[in-house]
């Protein structure tokens, strides 16, 4: 571990302004630099793993290579920076419970009292050193907001730590909100005072304050909100609101917030280049095209649930020069007579991953509507299921295809659940277990994958053998794959055993791919996902001649 160095990100006022962001700017930040980071997030709420939480209240569930179900931040943390995120860069209160319980019952704890200070706050320290081999800085995000009953251990444990480690290797940074009055004209520092004071109370003198606010804060707020909150005047950073996320690091350093993290560190680095991040932003905000995406799906109201979808399509928007446009269309308000005018503006259409019955319909219509209109069409996981339920029912005459999701005794299950299947990453047959809580266990995390030439694929990966990661119950059914082929659906990507159909794909169509994976996780502004580089290209190209 040597001499790693620790920054801890906790948010005051309120929530929603966005830790998660400024957490994965500064690993940005510090990574141009030429320092190596990690980003962990430590959740208070008392659900072991974020897998089940309903994305309706809490967004998209972002999966690792590693096939951890994780909160959405470590998303962000992964589009910012180069980090590798696995199972031990996001921990809940539960799963510090959970990991301590075991041990007391296990006996471990030799029949002693077990506490929250120190058993919990141990577990806690404990976890975030799991994170520290081989990085120059561990950033440490606390979710929730100072003055909450439940993030209180972790705060206690992270004011302990500067003890543990030495004041010299440990800073604390306070996101907090600075609004404006719009009655009195100013910009009000009370909030901000407030939440410092509480943080303060139980121990923790933050170093650095990030001001959320929409004005620039001028020296004297500054000044002001440096002698009320002990920290020095340019370590009071202004957070200005942005039109683009990837804007965040460019302003943080423009406030000198790396600067000061070193040097409050006592770090050494070099100048830190910030080009690549100057050029993907101007390229953002200054587009030469437009195309207008439509995304068939079931939260659609709640866009958070697609976080690294719309990031990945704003990506692949970037890549071709072009402005996205995200239609968000509620499956549930579709069907086969209605689609040419839901669909209208649409210049590509993709459906989403997702689980459950509801909408199946109008997805189902959504795919028929773009194989027989020429519409460039990404089907991803579930979208990928009614890629291939569409085309069994309308190409193959398979009636009543379904998948065993949505209909357990349909007569053509196209889509199943395969019970047994070759892990080879580890070599083992995998089992999918009926009898388990949610009736099966999910293929999680990533899977190889080999691409067949000459397919959409192929020409967007311009390789042979990929990984993809997966998240999903149901596979496409091996036994129809001779009569799919047979009938023009084009397989084109297996995993190397050759028996996990990965992706699908039609032909003789300007663009129509149906993954297994979500390739939304592994996109990033600098190196955009090929699959939605290549979509939104055919899109651009479908919107110039419609
Ligand atoms: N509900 C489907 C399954 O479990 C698809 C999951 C998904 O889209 N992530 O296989």
């Amino acid at each position: 571990m040597g001499n790693t160095k620790y920054v801890f990100v906790t948010g005051g006022v309120l929530s929603s302004l966005g830790k998660g962001l400024a957490s994965a700017s500064i690993g940005a930040l510090l990574e141009s630099r030429g320092l190596s980071v990690t980003i962990q997030k430590l959740d208070p709420y008392i659900n072991v793993d974020p897998g089940t939480m309903n994305p309706f209240q809490h967004g998209e569930v972002f999966v690792t290579d590693d096939g951890t179900e994780t909160d959405l931040d470590l998303g962000h943390y992964e589009r910012f920076t180069h980090a590798k995120l696995g199972k031990n860069n996001n921990f809940t209160t539960g799963k510090i419970y959970y990991s301590v319980i075991t041990k007391e019952r296990r006996g471990d704890y030799l029949g002693g009292t077990v506490q929250v200070i120190p058993h919990i706050t141990d577990e806690i320290k404990n976890s975030i050193k799991l994170v520290a081999d081989d990085v120059d800085v561990v950033i440490v995000e606390i979710g929730g907001t100072i003055g909450d009953i439940e993030s209180l251990p972790f705060l206690e444990a992270i004011r302990q730590f500067k003890a543990d480690v030495g004041k010299e290797n440990v800073l604390y940074i306070h996101l907090t909100l600075v609004p404006y009055m719009a009655a009195a004209k100013e910009v009000k520092t009370k909030p901000t005072q407030h939440s410092v004071k509480e943080l303060r109370s139980i121990g923790i003198q933050p170093d650095i304050l990030l001001c959320r606010t929409e004005h620039d804060l001028s020296i004297e707020i500054k000044s002001k909100i440096a002698l009320f909150c002990n920290v020095s005047v340019d370590a009071v950073i202004t957070a200005k609101d942005v039109k683009v996320i990837y804007e965040v690091p460019l302003n943080f350093h423009r406030e000198g917030l790396d600067e000061k993290i070193i040097q409050l560190l006592n770090i050494w680095t070099r100048a830190p280049r910030l080009e690549n991040w100057e050029r993907f932003v101007h390229r953002y905000k200054n587009p030469t095209k437009a195309v207008n995406i439509a995304i068939v799906g079931k939260y659609t109201d709640l866009t958070d649930s697609y976080k690294s979808l719309n990031e990945a399509l704003y990506h692949g928007g970037v890549a071709n020069d072009a402005k996205v446009n995200l239609l968000y269309v509620d499956s549930e308000t579709i069907y086969d007579d209605n689609c040419k005018e839901k669909l209208a503006e649409a210049h590509g259409i993709l459906v989403p991953g997702g689980f459950g019955s509801r909408g199946i319909e109008g997805k189902i219509a959504a795919v028929k509507y773009a194989r027989t209109n020429n519409i460039p069409f990404f089907g991803i996981c579930l979208g990928m299921h009614v890629a291939v339920i569409e085309f069994a029912r309308n190409v193959a005459g398979l009636v009543g295809a379904n998948s065993t999701e949505f209909e357990v005794n349909a007569p053509h299950p196209v889509i199943y659940l395969m019970l047994e299947w070759l892990n080879e990453k580890t070599g083992v047959v995998e089992k999918r277990d009926m009898h388990s809580d949610k009736g099966a266990t999910m293929r999680l995390g990533a899977y190889p994958c080999r691409i067949i030439p000459g397919s959409f694929a192929e020409k967007a990966y311009q390789q042979k053998d990929i990984s993809e990661r997966h998240r999903h119950r149901y596979e496409f059914n091996n036994e129809y794959r001779e009569l799919f082929t047979e009938k023009g659906l084009r397989l084109s990507g297996v995993s190397p055993a050759g028996d996990l159909i990965e992706i699908v794909e039609i032909p003789d169509h300007p663009w129509f791919l149906g993954c297994q994976f979500h390739p939304e996780f592994k996109s990033r502004p600098m190196s955009p996902h090929p699959l939605f580089k290549d979509f939104i290209a055919a899109s651009v190209k479908y919107g110039e001649k419609a």
